[in-house]
């Protein structure tokens, strides 16, 4: 048995109001003309965050466009844009969803390592550290704040950027960030650190360590989509940290079902990964029955819309994509249902599953 050996976060930050502190965290990591480039979520173009942001010297604004989840094209772009301008950056700072998370930390690791992102989407297949990364997350759930991939789209596959590298070098977690995001994105999103804990603490990975977590994560998600009747900033400070727990719980175990039938969905209809879960999570009675009944209770309480039949009038050949990227993802299947998984998942038992969403 290998215990796995894993790197965290360097530096947390935690509070309202704490990414007023930036300047000060950020000013040991400022190199002399180097500029400190800032990775906007371009929901915050015109918006008064933006003069909040701690400019100095020749530093850089750049709204991401976070229409679609990230590409590795798009990663490779942004890299090269900075390396033609500035030749290197004093770092990367991310503020902004899952997505502008995510994002952030590949073109960190892109601005070090040569080729493309698609050369390094896998595990541990990075070879130098990145330039130094920051991230700021405006919408809570996805755990992307902690963990030590960023998931990218690429030429022939949607997979992260697993490695030590990975892992930001510093986060602020304010939640005040969080108060303006539409209540529809919240519970997508929300719901996605939900199906984190739901899926660790059912999972044939688990230990101690990702139970403490995930049972903390879980508790703070009831809290505020069970027995709040209206949102309040309590809620936000809650559900930050939620994401926060919810990230360290599947740092030491593993997704599950919905998560594997759900990349496939994204990998051919595009569809998003926090509402791709809930799509996916709505069916899964079979697998978490306690999870997904809470789940409908949250949606209804919530008054929420999950999209069905989304999958409604696909050809063979396109169910055939998403079973075998879905497939593809072993340890999520084995986390689930055990080391015989292929023997439970069969092709036609998953393309029935893919059949009711
Ligand atoms: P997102 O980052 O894609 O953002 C969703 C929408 O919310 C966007 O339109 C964005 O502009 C908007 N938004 C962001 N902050 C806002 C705010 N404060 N107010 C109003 N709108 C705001 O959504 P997400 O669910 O946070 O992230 C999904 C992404 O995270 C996917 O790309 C997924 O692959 C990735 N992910 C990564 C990990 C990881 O471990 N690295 C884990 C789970 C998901
Ligand atoms: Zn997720």
């Amino acid at each position: 048995m290998k215990f796995r050996n894993f790197k965290m976060v360097g530096f947390v930050v935690y509070g309202r109001g704490c990414f007023d502190q930036l300047d000060e965290i950020l000013a040991p990591h400022r190199k002399n003309n180097v500029p400190m480039v800032f990775l906007l979520d371009h929901f915050f173009q015109d918006k008064p965050l933006v003069r909040r942001i701690p400019l100095c010297g020749n530093d850089e604004i750049i709204f991401a466009d976070v229409t679609y989840e990230p590409k590795t094209s798009y990663v490779d772009k942004l890299a090269q844009q900075l390396k033609e301008k500035f030749g290197t950056v004093s770092g990367i700072v991310g503020v902004g969803g899952g997505s502008t998370m995510d994002l952030a930390k590949a073109v960190s690791l892109m601005m070090n390592n040569p080729g493309s992102s698609a050369d390094y989407q896998g595990w541990d297949l990075v070879k130098h550290p990145g330039v130094y990364k920051a991230g700021v997350p405006t919408l809570s759930g996805t755990g992307a704040e902690v963990s030590r991939t960023c998931v990218l789209t690429g030429p022939v596959r949607k997979l992260g950027m697993n490695s030590d590298f990975t892992p930001f070098d510093q986060i602020v977690l304010d939640p005040e960030l969080t108060a303006n995001v539409p209540a529809n994105q919240r519970f997508y999103t929300g719901m996605d650190c939900y199906i984190h804990c739901i899926e660790s603490l059912n999972g044939t990975y688990l230990n101690e360590f990702s139970k403490s977590y995930g049972e903390k994560a879980l508790q703070l998600c009831q809290k505020i989509f069970v027995e709040k009747n209206s949102w309040d900033d309590d809620c936000d400070n809650k559900l930050m940290m939620a994401s926060y727990a919810g990230g360290m719980s599947i740092a030491y175990s593993q997704v599950g079902v919905a998560h594997a039938v759900s990349y496939g969905l994204s990998y051919l209809l595009g569809t998003k990964h926090g509402i791709g879960n809930c799509i996916v999570f709505d069916k899964l009675e079979e697998y978490y029955p306690e999870g997904v009944k809470e789940f409908k209770y949250m949606v209804e309480k919530n008054k929420i819309d999950i999209p069905q039949q989304i999958t409604k009038g696909l050809s063979d050949e396109q169910f055939d994509t998403m079973i075998n990227v879905s497939m593809g993802m072993k340890p999520l299947w084995e986390n689930a249902l055990g080391k015989d998984w292929e023997k439970i998942m069969t092709r036609e038992r998953l393309r029935k599953l893919f059949e009711r969403l």
